[in-house]
């Protein structure tokens, strides 16, 4: 993927039933970057990857991909635009080896057959995952489901990756090398990539910048260091308002 592109959310609302998940987000994510989004239960992350990958039309404002909207044409012609996402729940092709989820991703990307098996061979690689390349998707831990979902991810050769809390399910020592992974996406992948996590240590360690929600708004944005010593994300936190 080229570097240079740029996603842009602005002004994004969402309601559901009169009830606000997001009240006028504005966000924007550089191809070599990576940005955190972060905040309590019910902030409305999720609901701002689903925005941003086109599955969940805002109420209000727009998301734009280098000036085009592409969320309006919904969820697949996002992904052909060029961002992939993962979810929550694996969602993993159940009747497919783990190399066979990835190759079928490939080839949406454009790939035949044969450079798609060696694409999904090479991701597998770079995760330390390769040993479970035959192995089927069903008998995947929980941690290694999460970590296969985001190989599918990137074999989708995108432009940005949203990974909606990549961590959760993982031990200490699966999570610091999830981090070290997640940082090196920009070099390696040439995408940029969009944090979901509620693990601090992850979230400190991968991202340059963090933008924090709480309630559906917007609360603060900066660096790591920046947010860890912000006040009101510090209240958002511990619910002390
Ligand atoms: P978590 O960290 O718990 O996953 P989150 O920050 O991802 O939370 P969202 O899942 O985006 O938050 O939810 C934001 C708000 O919108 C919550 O109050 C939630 O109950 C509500 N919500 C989300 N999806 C829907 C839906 N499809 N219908 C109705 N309400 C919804």
């Amino acid at each position: 993927a080229a570097h240079g592109s740029r996603m842009v959310a602005e002004g994004v609302h969402v309601t559901f039933g009169g009830i606000a998940a997001l009240t006028d987000v504005t966000l924007s994510l550089r191809q070599g970057e990576v940005l955190g989004l972060i905040g309590p239960n019910g902030a409305g992350k999720t609901t701002m990857v689903n925005v941003l990958s086109g599955f969940q039309q805002p109420t209000r404002g727009s998301m734009k991909l280098d000036d085009v909207a592409v969320g309006v044409k919904g969820p697949h012609m996002t992904a052909r635009a060029g961002i992939g996402r993962t979810f929550q729940a694996g969602r993993l092709f159940r009747g497919l080896s783990v190399g066979e989820n990835l190759a079928v991703a490939a080839m949406s990307a454009g790939l035949g057959n044969r450079l798609a098996r060696k694409r999904a061979a090479e991701i597998l690689d770079w995760m330390e995952c390769l040993d479970m390349i035959d192995q089927p998707c069903d008998s995947l831990s929980y941690g290694n489901e999460r970590r296969i979902g985001i190989g599918r991810a990137l074999a989708l050769d995108p432009k940005f990756a949203l990974l909606d809390e990549p961590a959760s399910g993982m031990n200490e020592a699966e999570c610091q090398a999830l981090m070290h992974l997640i940082a090196a996406i920009p070099r390696d992948f040439g995408c940029g990539v969009l944090l979901i996590e509620h693990n601090m240590d992850v979230v400190m360690g991968a991202c340059e910048r963090i933008h924090v929600l709480d309630g559906g708004k917007s609360i603060a944005e900066g660096t790591p260091a920046e947010i860890q010593s912000n006040q009101a994300v510090r209240r958002a936190y511990l619910g002390d308002k």
